[in-house]
């Protein structure tokens, strides 16, 4: 058999993997693996998507107007330069499409998101891993390892998994010390978490070179309904509206996500209660002896002493009905990634930590 080629970079591409949902053989298990919110998203959120199945036989609009103006006033953003896309992944990926391909490089951190390496080599771009330090993104490493060839450099703030951020003027240190050529990718899925962060809102409207991309998928609960944003410079977001599907985002998403970004209080409530249970949780497994970097999203990073403990735990959590997610794929073998659940989810994960490390002793 003859295979025909696909264009370079493509089959260099191990596939994203998801966080698994369920457990052979045991019922009533709690899903910690993909950084969810518990709660879901807001009354007003299902109501509308309720009412868009009435009106399922219209294409939707393609210019996305009414959610870009519900965007821009909830964030004090001008709508001209939001771009909505599937999920974020897609702007990440429209970036890399439009901005990198066959000898250009792209930069990512050592436990940054797949995503990024993924979408470069899906455009024949070659990624470079750039070293961070004690799992913070290092902006001195990474303006060291910029070249010629460099093009765009993404990072996530906070970072996921790591749950780390860099402040606002490290931030604006990167921007303003890259080479020319390089668009800034400042990734804030967990923005929301943060209190009094714009997720670098500001900067993108101080420069022409960074862009930030959102999303639906974590405080809003809206992963299923696939929904995500920029914010860049208008020259940017002309170059990807360009290659944009114009009819990308169903009604069904668009009228969704519009009246969840509306509920501001629904937004305020799921950051308090994760501010709280995450704080607990974190406490509760460094009393166990399994410590954690101070996150400022969804989720906590605990690390084990060796891979083979974290690995152990991860079957013992599993037996015992909870899915966390491994992360050696993040150059973090020894550690796992623990979404912060509702309150009973908390304590179940916790005691179950517990209950692993006297056994372990
Ligand atoms: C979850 C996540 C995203 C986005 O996901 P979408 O569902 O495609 O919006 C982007 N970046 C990071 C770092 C994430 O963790």
């Amino acid at each position: 058999m003859t295979k025909i080629k696909p264009q370079p970079g493509i089959l260099d591409i191990s596939p994203y993997v998801g966080g698994s949902s369920k457990v052979d053989g045991v019922e009533n298990v709690v899903k910690l693996s993909s950084n969810e919110n518990p709660f879901g998203p807001s009354e007003a959120a299902k109501e509308a998507f309720r009412k868009a199945g009435f009106d399922l036989h219209r294409y939707p609009s393609t210019g996305h107007e009414k959610l870009r103006a519900a965007i821009g006033e909830v964030h004090g953003l001008d709508p001209e330069r939001v771009i909505c896309g599937v999920g974020s992944d897609e702007i990440l990926s429209l970036l890399c499409q439009a901005y990198a391909g066959p000898g250009d490089e792209v930069i990512h951190t050592e436990h940054g998101f797949a995503i990024y390496k993924i979408s470069a080599q899906a455009n024949g771009a070659t990624p470079v891993e750039v070293r961070e330090r004690e799992r913070v993104t290092d902006v001195d490493a990474i303006l060291a390892a910029c070249t010629k060839q460099t093009k765009l450099v993404f990072i996530a703030n906070p970072n996921n998994p790591t749950g780390t951020m860099i402040g606002e003027a490290e931030l604006g240190r990167l921007a303003e010390k890259l080479p020319k050529q390089v668009l800034l990718v400042v990734d804030g899925a967990y923005a929301e978490y943060v209190e009094n962060y714009d997720g670098g809102a500001a900067l993108v409207d101080m420069r022409d070179n960074v862009v930030m991309t959102r999303t639906f998928s974590k405080l809003y609960g809206l992963g299923g309904l696939r929904v995500g944003w920029g914010y860049g410079p208008a020259h940017v977001i002309d170059v990807l509206n360009r290659i944009r599907g114009p009819f990308n985002l169903s009604t069904a998403a668009l009228v969704t996500a519009e009246a969840a970004v509306r509920d501001i209080e629904w937004a305020a409530k799921c950051r308090a209660d994760n501010t709280r249970l995450r704080a607990w949780l974190a406490e509760a497994l460094a009393e166990k002896g399994v410590p954690s970097d101070t996150s400022t999203a969804n989720f906590i990073l605990a690390r084990f002493a060796s891979q083979d403990e974290a690995e152990a735990c991860d079957e013992y959590l599993k037996s015992e009905g909870l899915i966390v997610r491994r992360v050696a794929g993040y150059n973090l073998p020894h550690c796992l990634r623990i979404t912060i659940g509702d309150e009973p989810s908390c304590r179940r994960v916790a005691h179950a930590i517990g209950q692993f490390k006297e056994g372990a002793r």
